[in-house]
């Protein structure tokens, strides 16, 4: 039984010490703090056998900027007199040792509304209240509690944005004082023998830090996440006029958005205090754009997604998911690797996904794009699967906003008007008509005049081979003829969405396998086939 007077704080999301209710409770009426992080191999255990560096569930750049913000958690911590303490093993069995060993009285920790957390919170639960130890586990990484949503939407979650507004209200953090800094926190008790470590450096974890390599030029941690909000926030003027459209997708050097995302992901930022500070920002305006186009409607994008995600089963899944529509998409390997590995021969599409493999992170728009390209825009491959790439390769790679943004734009659900689609080469092109991005991104097409850029393979050849590039040899012939695939994706969407319809939503396997053979008879062979005439 519990009998000691020591409390822990189990960070996993919540990488901070401002805003963070847990660590706030834990520390109230503690003899000792016991700040915990558990490493988890099922995340990251090095995989050598993965498409690029990093684990089988997460790229190299996510783990590094990971380590980052733990190290740079540790150092506020230690500011205020404790540490992090660094645990390795299967979080739950951890857990469990930790308060056999330390006999605290309190485990507090972020709620997560994660099914692999809610999961694994579960057992930790049961172990502990079985054990006498009491329970903290608030919500604070969302400015809503979606369970309250949900209830509030009679048993559902709202399935549009404007219902979800309605629904949603005003949070109650835009009145709570949040509390954003300690003078102290109580001292670490004795740790035993439980294998504490400091934070490891990523060849201590198994990983080659390739400096040579380009990587994501964003920082992990809470102080460089306050100081990037900081900076944004500064231009009130910018924040005030935000409209999420439009925004310039090909922007690198100075992204035309936030790129906070990475720091919400992990907790380094107060999704709270980030609201806080718009409303300050808001009130003193003249005037301000306002949700789903600015700043703050790109937050409550966030809580929507949260939201719906929460309170749809298989909500990660096409099959035994009722708010996603059910298509026959392909799963052509061969298709998803070029798409993956930026080798589908339209340049702006393989800037982008080199992006994806060097930064982590691109602008919403060129998601968009990429994501169309892959599913009902070209290739007509499962959003799942490319899914799964961003999943393993985004710094901000999050469970609900990634799996709702897919089914988006797969047209799978939330958005229905498959007829509009990207253009691989026109749509890039209004934004950055000399091809900055792309040069930077894929440098084999850096002297390539500007009039060819987007599509190389009409140049001359006396062109290709001054720009040392040729079609075919130096980058890739596009794999597809976008006018062709396009118009053969929005007729397989159009019979899928009638058939959808005829069935009412309920479409099983084998009404599916028939329609897949029905579009498969006079489809994918005769896009392949299309390339575009090459000089
Ligand atoms: P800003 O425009 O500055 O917005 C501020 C914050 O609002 C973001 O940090 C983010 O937390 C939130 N936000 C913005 N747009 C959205 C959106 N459409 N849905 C939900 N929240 C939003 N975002 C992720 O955080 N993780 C993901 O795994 C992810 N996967 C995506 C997959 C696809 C296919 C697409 C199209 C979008 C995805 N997004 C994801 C949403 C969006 O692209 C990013 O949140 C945004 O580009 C991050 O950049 P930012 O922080 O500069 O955004």
């Amino acid at each position: 039984m519990a009998t000691g007077s020591g409390s822990v704080i189990w960070f996993r999301k919540g990488l901070r010490v401002h805003d963070n209710p847990a660590l706030e409770y834990a520390s109230k009426g503690s003899e000792f703090l016991y700040p915990v992080f558990v490493i988890d191999p099922h995340y990251m255990e090095s995989d050598p056998y993965a498409f690029s560096p990093g684990s089988s569930r997460s790229g190299v750049n996510r783990i590094r900027f990971l380590l980052e913000s733990l190290k740079d958690l540790d150092s506020n911590l230690k500011k205020l007199g404790s540490r992090l303490l660094v645990l390795k093993g299967e979080p739950g069995e951890v857990m469990v040792r930790c308060l056999q060993e330390w006999k605290v009285k309190r485990l507090c920790f972020e709620y997560d509304t994660d099914p692999y957390y809610q999961a694994l919170d579960f057992k930790v639960k049961d172990y502990a209240s079985s054990s006498g130890v009491e329970i903290f586990s608030p919500v604070s990484h969302t400015l809503f509690n979606p369970s309250y949503i949900i209830e509030k939407n009679g048993g559902k979650p709202p399935l549009s944005y404007q219902s979800f507004l309605k629904i949603a209200g005003e949070p109650s953090c835009a009145k709570s004082e949040l509390v954003m800094s300690y003078t102290s926190l109580p001292p670490i008790g004795n740790v035993g023998n439980l294998g504490v470590s400091e934070v490891p450096t990523l060849e201590e974890l198994g990983y080659i830090d390739d400096e040579q390599a380009e990587s994501t030029p964003f920082r992990g941690g809470e102080s460089e996440a306050l100081k990037r909000l900081n900076k944004s926030i500064s231009d009130k003027a910018w924040v005030a006029n935000f409209e999420k459209p439009k925004g310039d997708p090909s922007a690198f050097l100075k992204p035309a958005t936030t790129v906070l995302s990475p720091y919400l992901k992990f907790g380094c930022l107060s999704s709270r205090y980030f609201y806080q500070c718009l409303q300050t920002i808001y009130k003193d305006a003249k005037k301000h754009t306002s949700p789903p186009v600015s700043l703050l409607g790109q937050l409550l994008w966030r809580e929507f997604f949260y939201t719906t995600a929460f309170g749809t089963p298989n909500f990660d899944k096409m099959k035994g998911n009722r708010i996603c529509k059910q298509i026959p998409w392909n799963e052509d390997q061969v298709m998803l690797a070029a798409w993956r590995d930026g080798k589908t021969g339209y340049p702006w599409i393989d800037a982008i996904m080199v992006q994806l493999l060097k930064w982590g992170w691109m602008h919403h728009l060129a998601r968009h794009c990429v994501a169309c390209f892959l599913t009902r825009g070209d290739l007509f491959v499962h959003w799942e699967q490319g899914r799964d790439v961003f999943e393993r390769l985004l710094i901000d790679s999050d469970w609900a906003i990634n799996n709702g943004n897919w089914m988006w734009l797969s047209c799978s659900s939330f958005f229905y008007q498959y007829n509009r689609i990207y253009s691989p080469i026109s749509f890039g092109k209004k934004y950055d008509p000399d091809g900055k991005y792309i040069r930077h991104f894929l440098p084999v097409l850096k002297d390539m005049p500007k009039q060819y850029i987007y599509e190389p393979w009409t140049a001359p050849l006396s062109v290709q081979t001054k720009a040392k590039c040729i079609v075919g040899k130096d980058y890739p012939k596009p794999m597809v003829l976008h006018d062709s695939a396009s118009k053969e994706c929005k007729r397989k969407m159009g019979e899928t969405y009638a058939m959808n319809k005829k069935m009412n939503g309920y479409v099983g396997d084998e009404d599916l396998r028939d329609l897949r053979r029905k579009l498969q008879n006079d489809d994918e062979s005769k896009i392949r086939n299309q390339r575009p005439k090459l000089n």
